[in-house]
């Protein structure tokens, strides 16, 4: 029998007519039945937001960050439910930097997050008058989530919204739903009826996104997926001059400086490009490699990476899994196909049974090939060849994105210098994309707007009001 899951919007389970499958990229076997939502299912799931918003946004900041704290446990509870979900229908094992690692994420983000404050200020206080700065929260926050890391992603986007004083309507991917669908069921156990909703739609070409994005009863919109899809978000909530923030794609560079050791390094580079099967926005994207030390880094990250288990993500064995869908699978294959034209194939390049596709690494490539040029969000790292340091940091701003970027070498003050010229929103040296909660992120250029995490993300939850006394 297959599960079937549920909305729960105004803190009960909410009932669809049509439903849609969701399936396992490992095996193709069906997951689970998530709800099809209607837009009459998402005015629904709206006005409850609105009804809890009227008692959740006069909860004192004591209890909100009380209330953290429980779903931080209540989750914590729910790990090992919660990660086999993400593994059964996004792909990714368990172990590794896979759905545990998620769930540790969840855990980290929701107690970093519950202990994070945004006071009133006193701008002034003299003879003149007092000036005090408040900061209220917006109303209902929409959510819209991609599929690579479903729940982590929720996590960012929820618990800032519900830390301060707003309600939650989240749409999660058609591709991932039912781990979505199952953390708010969990989540409402905890918290007061129609704070935390959810819909879900197999519609790709996104009614219910979109007809969130232009909701009058939505204050604001907190969006992560691609670029293309940001900019219709983008489009749609400017009549309604909504609140937003969006986290979009990324074509992150790493530059490879000549004072490196190969072997040291090799681990780094690899998870940089390789984690979540290269299905992360701030995944090392392109490799630029000086030419003192581009064999010897080509040969040790070969190396690393020939040696990584991969298979279904539920056997503990496994590091890496299948891609998480046909789209995602085809847009890489097309790439790798295009690039086994232009450059050397050092590792991989030859898809695998069903959506599996061995990580792959292909040298002597440059700036203008697609592969290079274009996100691949998936586990083929372009490896390109620089001897002058002004022509590389150059390549590396060559792009419409500007979310993350790293520096390889022994020398901590150059890689700094470098840094300050990289146009992105986040620069790692000696490793790449490791984020953490308490540091601002958040892309340039078309990469995205305002930025998630620390008290800089929380506040892009809440309108400024100012007191005159
Ligand atoms: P996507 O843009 O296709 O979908 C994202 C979400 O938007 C889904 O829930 C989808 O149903 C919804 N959607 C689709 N059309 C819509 C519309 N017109 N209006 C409103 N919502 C709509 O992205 P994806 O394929 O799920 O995710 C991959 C992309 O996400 C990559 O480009 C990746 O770099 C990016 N990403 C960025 C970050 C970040 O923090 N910057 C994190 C993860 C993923």
């Amino acid at each position: 029998m297959t599960t079937q899951y549920n909305m729960t919007i105004g803190g009960a389970a909410h009932a669809t007519a049509d439903f849609f499958e969701v399936e396992n990229p490992a095996n193709g076997s069906i997951v689970g039945r998530a709800p099809n939502a209607s837009l009459v299912d998402l005015d629904a799931a709206v006005a409850a937001a609105q009804a809890g918003f009227e008692s959740w946004s006069k909860t004192t900041d004591e209890e909100r960050a009380a209330t953290l704290g429980q779903l931080a446990e209540k989750l914590g509870e729910h790990s090992e439910e919660l990660a086999a979900l993400i593994t059964q229908e996004q792909g990714k094992p368990l172990n590794g930097v896979g759905s545990r690692f998620e769930m540790g994420g969840v855990g980290a983000w929701t107690g970093y997050t519950a202990s994070l404050s945004l006071p009133m200020k006193v701008l002034q206080d003299n003879n003149e008058g007092k000036v005090e700065m408040f900061r209220k929260p917006v109303g209902v926050v929409g959510s819209i989530t991609p599929w690579n890391w479903p729940v982590l992603i929720a996590t960012w986007h929820m618990m800032p919204a519900i830390r301060t004083g707003n309600t939650v309507v989240i749409k999660p991917s058609p591709y991932t739903p039912l781990s979505t669908l199952r953390m708010v069921e969990i989540m409402n156990e905890v918290l007061p009826a129609g704070v935390v909703n959810v819909v879900t739609s197999d519609d790709q070409g996104d009614n219910i996104g979109a007809a969130m994005a232009a909701h009058e009863g939505i204050r604001k919109i907190v969006f992560t997926g691609s670029c293309d899809t940001g900019a219709k978000v983008m489009m749609s909530s400017a009549e309604t001059m909504k609140r937003l923030t969006l986290e979009m794609g990324g074509n992150d560079a790493g530059i490879v400086l000549p004072d490196v050791d190969p072997e040291a390094i090799a681990e780094g580079l690899f998870w940089g490009g390789f984690i979540n099967m290269g299905q992360t926005c701030a995944a090392m994207k392109r490799l630029y490699v000086h030419e003192d030390v581009y064999d010897g880094v080509c040969d040790a990250l070969v190396n690393y990476t020939k040696n990584i288990p991969m298979g279904d993500g539920m056997d503990e064995g496994s590091v890496m899994g299948p891609i998480a869908n046909k789209m995602q699978f085809d847009k890489l294959k097309g790439l790798v196909e295009d690039a086994k034209t232009k450059g050397r194939v050092l590792l991989g390049g030859e898809a695998g049974d069903g959506l599996f596709y061995p990580p792959t690494i292909i040298a002597d490539l440059n700036n203008g090939d697609p592969l290079v040029d274009q996100e691949q969000f998936g586990p083929a790292l372009p490896i390109i060849k620089f001897s002058d340091l002004d022509e590389v940091i150059d390549q590396a701003n060559a792009s419409e994105n500007g979310l993350g970027g790293s520096v390889w070498s022994k020398d901590i003050d150059k890689a700094k210098e470098i840094a300050s010229r990289m146009e992105c929103g986040s620069v790692w040296i000696n490793k790449h994309g490791a984020i953490q909660p308490n540091a601002p992120f958040g892309g340039v250029k078309k990469s995205g707007l305002g930025v998630e995490f620390g008290e800089e993300g929380l506040q892009e939850y809440t309108d400024i009001q100012v007191v005159f006394s």
